[in-house]
């Protein structure tokens, strides 16, 4: 008898975490990496969410939370959809989770049974294929590379969709490529969606905030969809808090009833200090979110030009998150003091070992041939680590 189970022994390890824990190894060794794997914000929590927190703490939010989360934070929630992205729901339908990740993970094992399958445009973030795997379920990928914007197009969705389709997830802004989905190319795929009623939509808009483009635009906005739509969002990227832990769902009520449910029996409420520090965010002043939007703006300009003059790489202009994903094959095949250079993950421990700088090879978000550098770090720091990588990568024959 194996002593994992078979769920487990299938699962891969987070390569955004591997990397990230990688280049952590080499700091303790005094190396000087610069961190370009993992997604997260290099900016403190804002100040004012900060003392929501301690003020939690000191008002005794000591307490288990309802399951679902605190009714102040759903309703503040429900006001966020209304304002920023007029769309109409109620406090019943929001589940409030220990990050979007979960939030994922719930709805993904509320409606997905066995050899069920999920279509994922790739590239991906790394997650969604292996939720889906512990769902039991089957993943079907959308390709979608750089000549496309990494975008999908109603076609493909609609070739993709089988009797077995049982959900469909979007990201946008994506991660790991940064395109954004317009409002008139949602409304395509929405035109598909429309002819199967039994296909749910899972929008992962985690990234809603950081956007260099329009406002968001939600899929969630077309009424025809609506009642199959399931938002994931969060405070994680938009508020720079990705260790509080606190995303939520916005769904149909049924859906958001199952999720509570299960999360009910898996890990109960999210925490209570937690919950008070994304009600501050929420009702706060959001002049915290635009800075940071136009701080990540101006390093995307700088992180594409520099990319963009090494020779035979191939990048193209990201609209949102903060992630470049740019083609590399051309230097694959290639060899460095007689190791060859055979996938982009083999690259990333190259630029790791040589260069010093950590990122994460396409090979991860399903889509081999690239790398993503996530640049929210310094300008200095994306200055550094993209003259580092231009020297390792010519050094490559
Ligand atoms: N979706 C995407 C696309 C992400 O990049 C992330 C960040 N890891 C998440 C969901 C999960 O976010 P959280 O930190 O709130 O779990
Ligand atoms: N979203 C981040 C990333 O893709 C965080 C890491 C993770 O959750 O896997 O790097």
């Amino acid at each position: 008898m194996n002593l994992l189970s078979a769920k487990l022994a299938a699962l891969s390890p987070s390569e955004t975490f591997a990397m990230a824990q990688k280049s952590n190894e080499l700091k303790a060794q005094g190396i000087d990496v610069i961190n370009l794997s993992v997604g997260e914000p290099d900016f403190f929590t804002p100040n004012h969410i900060k003392q929501a927190a301690k003020q939690a703490i000191d008002n005794n939010f000591s307490f288990y939370s309802p399951v679902p989360g605190f009714l102040d934070l759903r309703e503040a929630i429900c006001r966020k959809l209304k304002n920023e992205n007029g769309l109409d729901y109620s406090p019943a339908q929001i589940v409030v989770s220990s990050g979007a990740k979960q939030s994922l993970c719930n709805v993904l094992m509320s409606i997905v049974d066995k050899d069920e399958e999920v279509i994922i445009p790739a590239p991906y973030w790394v997650s969604y294929p292996e939720m889906v795997k512990l769902a039991e379920g089957k993943s079907v990928f959308i390709d979608a590379d750089i000549h496309q914007d990494f975008k999908i197009t109603p076609q493909q969705l609609e070739a993709a969709i089988t009797p077995k389709t049982k959900a469909f997830i979007l990201c946008s802004p994506s991660n790991p490529t940064g395109s954004v989905y317009t409002k008139e190319e949602l409304k395509t795929l929405a035109v598909v969606l429309e002819k199967y009623p039994n296909i749910f939509i899972i929008s992962d808009e985690i990234y809603e905030h950081i956007n260099y483009i329009s406002k968001h635009e939600s899929i969630s906005q077309f009424d025809t969809l609506r009642d199959r739509v399931i938002i994931i969002n969060g405070v994680s990227k938009g508020y720079a808090m990705t260790g509080w832990r606190i995303g939520w769902i916005a769904a149909p009520q049924w859906i958001a009833s199952a999720c509570s449910l299960l999360q009910g029996q898996y890990t109960s409420g999210a925490c209570s200090i937690a919950q008070k520090a994304a009600l501050a965010a929420y009702t706060g002043d959001q002049h915290c979110v635009s800075e940071m939007r136009v701080a990540f703006e101006r390093r995307r300009n700088l992180v594409v030009k520099l990319l963009s003059e090494i020779p035979n790489l191939e990048v193209n202009m990201p609209t949102g998150a903060f992630y470049v994903f740019f083609r590399c094959e051309n230097y694959l095949g290639k060899s460095y003091n007689g190791k060859l250079i055979d996938t982009a993950a083999d690259l990333a421990m190259y630029l790791l070992e040589e260069a010093h700088v950590a990122c994460v090879g396409g090979d991860a978000f399903g889509a081999p041939g690239y790398l993503r550098f996530s640049y929210a770090v310094s300008d200095e720091q994306i200055e550094k680590a993209v003259a580092r990588v231009k020297i390792a990568l010519l050094k490559l024959v």
